[in-house]
């Protein structure tokens, strides 16, 4: 067993996460194929390599120093239709597209998809949701490479699921398909259109961030309204800002280190604590430089 040939080394990962940030992974490899997924992860499990799986890095936020260890970027990217209602995807497929495809076809369940730069895997990963729906919502089932490079199927009852959170947190291994069942629906298309149309209206889709990067508190409370209201709109530290569209967007203006973003995330938690006595939680993923003391896409 060993890894496929086409591993680079010493990549930079900020051209693979929409921060644009993060310095260079010692390997780097891009996976297109379900087999090869399952090879590099047995390789890494039995060689002792650390390794880090990403989709499309739109909510990630690598280390300046990179990560020591193998990346792989998930490209497994297919779609089929089992059945009419059942949209099959590889976990590297663009979750946005899927949204968009699947309401432009009349399918419902997914139109809150359109416009979030997630893969498949990582929308899985993350629970991913907007306008009040999550992806777990319409997932039938997840093809997983376990850490020992054995696929298995498992089926929604069998995942858990939260805000933002999946139990996947908490496994080591690759998410590789997710199947989907939709239902029929006249009204998803305009949906779908009118879910873009706000996004683009209300969030700084151009610039280079992860999304929201902290967790919403509850019971209705945002964390961007928070954020807002301690003042905090604009405020920057080195090429980090905290975004003028929507406080919970921390943007790189250009020059962003990750040292920047976490200090900037560190001065916002303590002025929101301080200011409205809410605790904020990230959601972005944060990935340390060395995984030794820590889980493998576990809470990091
Ligand atoms: C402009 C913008 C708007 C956004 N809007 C939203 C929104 O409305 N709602 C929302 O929920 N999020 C939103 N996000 C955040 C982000 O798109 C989601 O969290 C998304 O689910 C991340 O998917 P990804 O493929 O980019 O994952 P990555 O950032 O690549 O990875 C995120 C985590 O998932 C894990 N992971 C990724 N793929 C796999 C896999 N195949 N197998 C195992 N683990 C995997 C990674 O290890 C990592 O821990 C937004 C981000 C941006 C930049």
């Amino acid at each position: 067993m060993k890894l496929p040939a086409d591993f680079q080394k010493d990549q930079s990962l900020s051209k693979y996460t929409t921060f644009g940030i993060g310095g260079k992974a010692k390997y780097f490899i891009e996976i297109n194929k379900i087999d090869d997924m399952k090879n590099v992860i047995a390789f890494c499990h039995s060689e002792n390599i650390p390794y880090f799986i990403i989709g499309k890095g739109s909510n990630c936020l690598f280390d300046d120093r990179g990560f020591d260890g193998l990346v792989v970027a998930n490209r497994i990217d297919f779609l089929e239709r089992p059945e009419e209602c059942v949209f099959y995807a590889g976990a590297g497929y663009s979750f946005s597209l899927l949204g968009s495809q699947s309401a432009r076809q009349g399918w419902s369940g997914l139109e809150f998809a359109s416009g979030i730069p997630a893969s498949v895997g990582g929308a899985v990963f993350m629970n991913a949701g907007a306008n009040g729906r999550e992806t777990c919502e319409s997932l039938e089932s997840v093809d997983f490479v376990t850490n020992e490079g054995k696929l298995v199927r498992l089926m929604r009852s069998e995942i858990e699921f939260s805000y933002r959170h999946s139990s996947f947190h908490q496994r080591q291994g690759a998410i590789v398909a997710a199947s989907f069942r939709l239902t029929p629906s006249d009204t998803a298309r305009e949906k779908q259109l009118g879910i873009i149309d706000y996004r683009i209206k209300t969030q700084p889709y151009k610039d280079k961030s992860a999304g929201c990067v902290f967790r919403n508190p509850g019971n209705g409370i945002a964390a961007g309204a928070l954020i807002d209201q301690s003042g905090l709109k604009g405020k920057s530290i080195g090429g980090a800002q905290v975004s003028l569209m929507h406080a919970n967007f921390l943007v790189n203006t250009g020059t962003a280190t990750a040292h920047d973003i976490l200090t900037l995330i560190d001065v916002i938690k303590k002025e929101v604590k301080a200011k409205t006595g809410y605790d904020l939680e990230n959601e972005v993923r944060c990935v340390p430089y060395s995984l030794q003391d820590h889980t493998i896409n576990g809470k990091i």
